[in-house]
């Protein structure tokens, strides 16, 4: 397996000397429970009877004559706790048990990371602690009384913006001055080494299933694989098992917020510039002076300043083409998709949905184009009311 903490010139392990060990156990530790039969058949029996794996891939007709294609989609929203994220907690907890630790960490945006640890924290019997920015923690109530359902305990973070990345930062804090009994669960595919190719490696079950699904649908592979891109998770994870297929291209759609400027929106990889944050070198939304800018989008999900670092290599070598749908666009495909399909889709789903529908015209009849739907949308209900009543 390849253990290589770069990814072209980004990736790494830029944290302090006093969480580098707990890195390297970590590492090791993975590496060790990924050749073990015993360790993959425990987490295959879980996704399978727990989680609900295999998740259904889903000819969306309607779409599909709206854009001309066959559409398909991978029903992540499916999956137990509502998105993909299940595939990456579920791993990392087991791990962590593996590992004889104690409690566990992480942070959260949305509460979507939050949700999904705390969750997976309670079938398996460890204590979490989530660090959550106290803007999120007011703006998303429903997801930290489901944190403090399934028992975890939720701390609001007040420092910097009080949004993701300093939850992020207080997160890594936390696990600096407790790595002897703590496991960090990470939640996208980003961070220092090994978490990008570790969260990478959980969500390639996503890609691996729908290559196999569409295979056998259209009797060859897609032509193109649409995924959203916050810090990456759920896109890595689909195109992983599509990277070495030249035919099939690859597109990462990110947040272009209301679309009227840099400023505006948390297109990481259309305006960012490589810089270092939370341990890894990355592309990063910045001003002039090395600032973190924050990202702006309807879905809190994708508002992540920066990307995993596989994202940004596999944009510099051209094979995954990044693009961004703005809040109006996700807006509507999410009504188009609920009106026309019966399926309500989490708004960072949407913006995949969005650019594909914009590309209405551009595939013959008989090709194929697979759509990885990340989560449902009942997490969003309030907001995307007030965007509809308010905005329109
Ligand atoms: C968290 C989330 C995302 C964004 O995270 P990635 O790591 O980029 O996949 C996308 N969709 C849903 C439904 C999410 O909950």
């Amino acid at each position: 397996m390849n253990l290589s903490p770069y990814f072209g010139a980004y990736g790494g392990r830029f944290v302090s000397e006093l969480l580098m060990p707990a890195l390297l156990e970590l590492e090791a530790a993975w590496a060790d429970a990924a050749l073990d039969p015993a360790f993959n058949a425990e987490l295959a029996d879980l996704l399978r009877h727990y989680a609900g794996r295999p998740t259904p891939l889903y000819h969306a007709r309607a779409m599909s004559r709206t854009v001309g294609c066959n559409v398909f989609l991978k029903r992540e929203d499916l999956l137990h706790g509502g998105a993909h994220k299940t595939n990456n907690t579920l791993g990392q907890v087991l791990l962590a048990k593996r590992m004889g630790k104690k409690r566990l960490v992480a942070e959260t945006g949305a509460g979507q990371h939050g949700v999904a640890t705390a969750m997976v924290g309670a079938l398996l019997g460890l204590p979490v602690t989530v660090f959550m920015g106290a803007k999120d923690v007011a703006r998303q109530q429903p997801n930290v009384l489901r944190m403090q359902l399934f028992g975890a305990e939720v701390r609001p973070v007040e420092a910097g913006s009080a949004s993701l990345k300093d939850a992020i930062n207080d997160a890594m804090r936390h696990w600096t001055e407790h790595v002897e009994d703590t496991f960090y669960v990470f939640g996208t595919a980003a961070g220092p080494h090994p978490y990008p190719r570790m969260v990478r490696a959980f969500q390639r079950v996503i890609g691996d299933e729908a290559r196999v699904q569409i295979q056998a649908a259209t009797g060859r592979l897609p032509d193109c694989a649409v995924a959203c891109v916050g810090g990456g998770s759920n896109a890595i994870g689909l195109f992983a098992a599509f990277l070495d297929d030249p035919s099939v291209a690859l597109v990462g759609v990110e947040a272009g917020g209301r679309g009227t400027g840099a400023g505006e929106h948390g297109a990481t990889l259309t305006a960012g510039t490589p810089g270092i944050i939370h341990g890894m070198r990355s592309v990063l939304l910045q001003n002039d002076d090395g600032q973190v800018q924050e990202a702006h989008s309807i879905s809190a999900g994708l508002d992540y300043p920066s990307v995993g670092p596989e994202h940004a290599h596999l944009r510099d070598i051209g094979r995954v083409q990044y693009a961004s749908a703005t809040d109006d666009e996700a807006l509507a495909a999410l009504q188009l998709l609920a009106r026309t399909e019966g399926i309500l889709p989490a708004l960072e789903s949407s913006h995949a949905i969005a650019w594909v529908l914009a590309q209405a015209g551009r595939w013959r009849p008989t090709d194929s184009v697979l759509i990885n739907l990340s989560g449902r949308g009942d997490k969003d209900l309030a907001h995307v009311g007030q965007a509809l009543g308010g905005g329109q």
